[in-house]
């Protein structure tokens, strides 16, 4: 039988040998398991585990399951675009957040961010696939947006996080994520001092390292099917 137990250190496993495969510093390249879908108890059992850091897409049901494991207190990461109406919950139960692609958004984060609490990570989004119906911003504005959210008191910002479109072309896979690197360091020769990419899922998440994630989100190949709702 395959336990999400099994199924981590395989994952972990292959992220170590690929860290090592690429010239990469072991444990350079950190693991967001993703559970949206999945019920408290298989996050429990990836805790057992050893696993930190939870990705989640939808607010309410994470919400659900921050209550439900307090008590093991991991690394909550939403992972899915921010609604305006959402900025306090958000701000107030996760360390990070992965998907700006608005000012506004960004604002609304940081004056809810409660001061009890150090300074909420944030990767802004980008469209590396030019794909109209995508979010993220696109390359051209990308400075822009973090000359204005790197000032903002309550928030760290980090990075930059992308979801290529599907592809089976490994070429074009490498095209995608080489492109975030590439915005990434266009800003830190630009005075910025981020630390990370975002980048990589069950499907792509090797090709991912080798072009310098320094996250992958990874959520199937971890808790399998996703069991409710969600892509
Ligand atoms: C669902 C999701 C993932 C995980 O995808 P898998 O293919 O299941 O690994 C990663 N990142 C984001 C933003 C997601 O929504």
């Amino acid at each position: 039988m395959t336990t999400i137990s099994n199924r981590l250190q395989a994952v972990t496993a292959t992220l170590r040998a690929t860290e090592t495969a690429n010239g990469r510093i072991s444990g350079s390249v950190s693991l967001v398991a993703v559970s949206k879908s999945h019920p408290p108890e298989a996050l429990r059992e990836a805790c057992s585990a050893g696993q930190r850091a939870f990705g989640e897409n939808y607010l309410q049901e994470a919400l659900e399951k921050i209550s439900a494991l307090r008590d093991l207190s991991p690394e909550w990461h939403f992972i899915a675009p921010v609604q305006s109406n959402k900025t306090r919950l958000i701000a107030e139960n996760f360390a990070w957040v992965h998907g700006v692609d608005r000012l506004k958004i960004a604002q609304r984060l940081s004056d809810a961010r409660p001061e009890n609490l150090p300074p909420l990570n944030i990767c802004i989004e980008v469209n590396v696939s030019g794909e109209a119906s995508k979010g993220g911003v696109a390359p051209h504005e990308i400075k822009a947006l973090a000359d204005a959210i790197a000032p903002l008191p309550r928030l760290k910002l980090r990075g930059l996080m992308a979801i290529p479109a599907p592809t089976k072309e490994v070429a074009l896979q490498h095209q995608q994520f080489r492109m975030l690197r590439e915005q990434l360091a266009a800003l830190n020769a630009a005075g910025h001092a981020l630390d990370t990419l975002s980048m990589g899922m069950s499907e792509d998440f090797t090709i991912a390292i080798a072009e310098g994630a320094t996250i992958v989100r990874i959520g199937t190949a971890i808790f399998g099917a996703r069991v409710t709702r969600g892509l």
